[in-house]
């Protein structure tokens, strides 16, 4: 039976980790795989993920099963972080803990098949587990363009696809640090794209990978409330793993705002089945450690101000490279620094990125995009050279 598979090709990423891990060269630098970076080139625990991790080692007396919901705590801790300080809508949001950011989005597409959606329209270039994992489920998915050649989010494609859509559709919407490009709406794209969504049969689904890595905490958020302020129902796929550095701990949330709180029954009760089907219940580990940072105030002020470094220094990263806009000819690099969270998309094509690579020791996505948090004041000047040598 099994020699009916056919090799499927590697995870290209994957691939490019290995290649940079055997290459000997001091100098190099990974912009590659999407992790956070700190000017010495680390991607530590957080400290106050450390103290949690401490507590829970000494306070933690069994590790029975939860349940496919995860830990209740954790997923209304982090609520009035995503949703504000009415952070159920009376009622009409609630949530499940997922598998990472990733057992979120799976959820999220899941729960909105046995609701009856068949297609999904996503903007493109997007996160390159979306459209797999929509059509895994056995979905269709639409695509349709995130953004303009300027570096502006394309708002208007998605609103004139939001307009043509009809029942039995859902949008998968980036709701800030859009991975690949760092493109996100402006504040009055996203007013434009909420009224189109309130008068619309599409279903929102939100992925928020990186909330607090963009402009703020708040700020990275916004948009997503004004969606949900306006839709009658949403499902919002939230991860954990970047703005609390837990990566590998697996640590997300599924949310489903519903239009009346006597539906919230069939939504939870769906999405608990779904999930047991898939990986039975979520790790424990991770969101017990960031349940236990949000409720108590040392620590959360402390995860609060670990966060404000990480944004500002891949702010930082984002006015250098723009400051070095008159050094690189035909890569324009001004923009970056409107743009938001760990990635950007360079328009380089297949031979300068190889250049990069075998002449600089620089390794990138084959599609141009950059980690622009594998940026340090150590080897910034170095990569603004390199792409100025491939670019000439
Ligand atoms: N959505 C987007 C847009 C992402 O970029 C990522 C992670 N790269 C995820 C979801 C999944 O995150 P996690 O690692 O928590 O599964």
């Amino acid at each position: 039976m099994l020699e009916r598979l056919k090799d499927t090709p590697p995870d290209a990423l994957l691939a490019l980790i290995a290649q940079f891990a055997s290459d000997e060269r001091e100098d190099k630098i990974d912009l590659g795989v999407g992790v956070y970076r700190t000017d010495d080139g680390a991607t530590p625990v957080f400290g106050a993920i450390k103290a949690a991790e401490q507590r829970l080692w000494e306070e933690q007396d069994s590790k029975s099963y939860l349940g496919p919901e995860g830990d209740r705590g954790f997923v209304h801790a982090l609520m009035p972080i995503i949703f504000g300080s009415d952070a159920t809508m009376g009622g009409r949001i609630e949530g499940v803990q997922t598998p990472g950011g990733t057992g979120a989005v799976r959820l999220a597409v899941a729960l909105a098949e046995r609701a009856g959606v068949n297609r999904v329209f996503v903007g493109t270039p997007s996160w390159p587990n979306h459209i797999p994992i929509i059509e895994d489920v056995g979905l269709e998915a639409v695509t349709f363009s995130h953004s303009n050649e300027d570096g502006s989010a394309d708002a208007d494609a998605l609103i004139e696809i939001v307009r043509q859509g009809r029942e039995g559709d859902a949008v998968l919407i980036h709701a800030c640090c859009h991975n690949p490009s760092g493109i996100d709406y402006t504040d009055e794209q996203w007013d434009a794209i909420a009224d189109a969504l309130a008068n619309s049969p599409v279903l929102p689904i939100i992925d928020s990978a990186y909330q607090g890595l963009g402009t703020g905490l708040e700020e990275d958020s916004a948009g997503l409330r004004k969606v949900l302020a306006k839709v009658p129902d949403a499902l919002i796929a939230y991860s954990c793993d970047k703005n609390f550095g837990l990566y590998r701990d697996r640590v997300g949330a599924m949310y489903a705002k519903v239009a009346d709180p006597a539906q919230m029954g069939a939504a939870m009760s769906n999405a608990a089945a779904l999930a047991r089907a898939n990986w039975s219940m979520p790790p424990d580990h991770g969101g017990a450690a960031v349940r236990i940072v949000l409720r108590d105030e040392d620590l959360r002020q402390q995860w609060l101000e670990e966060l404000d470094g990480m944004r500002k220094r891949l702010r930082w990263v984002r006015a250098t490279l723009a400051g070095a806009d008159n050094k690189v000819d035909g890569v324009p690099l001004a923009h970056l620094e409107e743009q938001n969270g760990l990635f950007a998309m360079l328009p380089l094509n297949k031979d300068q990125i190889a250049r990069l690579r075998e002449d600089h020791a620089v390794y990138m996505a084959g599609s141009g995009r950059i980690n622009i948090a594998g940026l340090t004041k150590g080897n910034i000047d170095k990569f603004i050279a390199a792409l100025a040598d491939v670019a000439a």
